[in-house]
């Protein structure tokens, strides 16, 4: 049976509180000061990275990690991943770190939507997109959805649906925890009810950065639970394990909880 998805059926409906409208109105009075996404990338002298200069199955840059002949790097060999690919822009170095935090901080929609066309064009091909969830109290407190605007913009290039299938959880805020604690935050999404589309679709879960992986990771081990025949991941930025702000010393309890373990369906 050939399932279609309308976007306009799966998008969720907000209704912006009057102070996430005043911070909203502050923010683009702010915004002026920003150039546009194709001006500041041209003025960066900047280019997404080539196909090939990091490792498809775990994003990590080839000149960090050697990637061998069975396609896995030194940093993902023998680890099971829940989605089956990562594809990406760059890695988290500036001035694609500067861009990611200026859309988050600055609610620079603009360039939201940019990274969704750049990402469209090494994205495999899937019937529908997934952002990684946000939750409503922080998208509130942002004013952007930063995943979501990409993933709408990925819609767009691509001519396939988005569904907000995946809803955070009410947890600590994983910018303030350390990366041991996210590893182990595994529960800090849940399906809803509109997982119930995804059976048999292939899926490119979007997010901006790919820090230990553990987001994707959770984020995937449960559209496969919702019946993706595939999980494919798309993001802005991969920031590589060498990389300051990313822990070299991961106790394996930590790592093993990010682990991927097929759970048979009820
Ligand atoms: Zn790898």
């Amino acid at each position: 049976m050939e399932k279609k998805l309308v976007a306009r059926d799966i998008a969720s409906t907000s209704h912006p509180s009057i102070g996430a409208r005043l911070r909203r109105l502050v923010d683009s009075l702010l915004l002026w000061r920003l150039p546009t996404p194709l001006d500041a990338i041209a003025f960066a002298s900047w280019m997404p990275d080539a196909i090939g200069s990091w490792c498809a199955r775990c994003g990590t840059s080839t000149r960090v990690a050697l990637v061998g002949a069975d396609g896995a790097c030194s940093e993902c060999r023998g680890r099971r991943f829940a989605y089956h690919s990562v594809a990406r822009l760059g890695s988290y170095n500036d001035p694609l770190e500067l861009w990611v935090r200026l859309v988050k901080s600055n609610g620079w929609k603009a360039m939201a939507q940019e990274f969704g066309v750049l990402l469209a064009a090494r994205a495999p091909p899937v019937d529908v997109i997934v952002p990684v969830a946000m939750h409503p109290l922080r998208r509130e407190m942002r004013g952007i959805d930063h995943a979501g605007e990409i993933a709408s913009s990925l819609s767009q290039e691509l001519g396939v649906p988005v569904c907000r299938a995946l809803s955070q959880c009410l947890s600590r805020r994983q910018m303030g925890s350390s990366r041991t604690a996210r590893l182990l935050n595994a529960h800090r999404f849940r399906l809803n009810r509109r997982a119930n589309a995804l059976v048999g679709l292939r899926v490119a879960l979007v997010d901006d950065v790919r820090t230990t992986g553990s987001t994707l990771q959770s984020a995937a081990a449960l559209l496969r639970e919702a019946g993706a025949s595939r999980v494919d991941a798309l993001v802005v930025a991969v920031r590589d394990a060498n990389q300051e702000g990313a822990d070299e010393a991961l106790p394996m309890e930590a790592t093993r909880a990010a682990e991927f373990q097929p759970r048979s369906r009820g």
